[in-house]
């Protein structure tokens, strides 16, 4: 079995998630009370969150940098950023280690590919949502049709991601305000959404959507788990 490397943290309340479905997830593919090998450098993200409101992306990749090489000097095999937004920066990580990173969006289109669908809402922090680092791979390198909700929305999904979510808070008013964009995504022919932040899927569920929801979380913990069993 490999050992997989967590840049966990980001939040911590998602990272939990991660360290349980990895492990449920080997306990179920290998029996009795098998677990994963993992190593996890968990950051702060009191100074990550004000780093990325400050637009410091040079500072955020060393740090990023930093994580992957002390899980590579730990031994990892390779490298699972806990993540969607900090994957703006994978392409340097991948350059500054010698191990690998499983890109959290490979295994996310490649789940709706194998379900066929092609045109697809995305929710995440307004960096992921708004910016090309992650829209891109998904268009480029998997020909998906991506649909983001329009500017109100976006600053609805980014606040509840900030000020509730990486802080533990679940409201039903915010899962209600989740509902309303993702029918909204509906109704201008998204065929289905993907959770495109990782704490998303402690509020919303796939009972709140009339179309299949692709929550990154699940998905990138349970290809990290094939990649070390070398299944995938
Ligand atoms: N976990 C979130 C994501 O998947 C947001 C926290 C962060 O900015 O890293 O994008």
């Amino acid at each position: 079995m490999k050992v997989i490397g967590l840049i966990g943290g980001l939040s911590w309340e998602s990272s939990a998630h991660y360290y349980r479905i990895i492990n449920q997830e080997t306990r179920e593919r290998l029996g009795g009370v098998h677990s994963a090998r993992s190593l996890m450098w968990s950051v702060d993200f009191g100074e990550i969150e004000r780093l990325q409101h400050d637009g410091q992306w040079d500072a955020l990749t060393l740090e990023m940098i930093d994580a992957a090489r002390r899980l590579e000097r730990g031994g990892a095999d390779f490298i699972v950023l806990c993540t969607n937004t900090m994957h703006r920066m994978a392409s340097d990580i991948e350059g500054a280690v010698a191990i690998p990173l499983l890109h959290i969006a490979d295994p996310t289109a490649e789940r709706i590919k194998a379900a066929d669908f092609t045109k697809i809402g995305l929710l995440g922090t307004a960096f992921t949502m708004e910016q090309d680092f992650y829209k891109g791979r998904l268009t480029d390198k998997f020909g998906l049709d991506v649909l983001v909700p329009d500017a109100e929305d976006r600053r609805t999904v980014h606040e509840i991601i900030y000020k509730e979510l990486v802080a533990g808070v679940v409201r039903d008013e915010s899962r209600d305000a989740y509902r309303g964009v993702i029918a909204r995504l509906i109704e201008r022919g998204a065929q289905a959404v993907i959770l495109g932040c990782t704490e998303i899927m402690i509020l919303v569920h796939p009972e709140d959507s009339a179309v299949p929801l692709f929550d990154t979380t699940e998905i990138h913990a349970v290809a990290a788990v094939e990649r070390a069993l070398a299944i995938a």
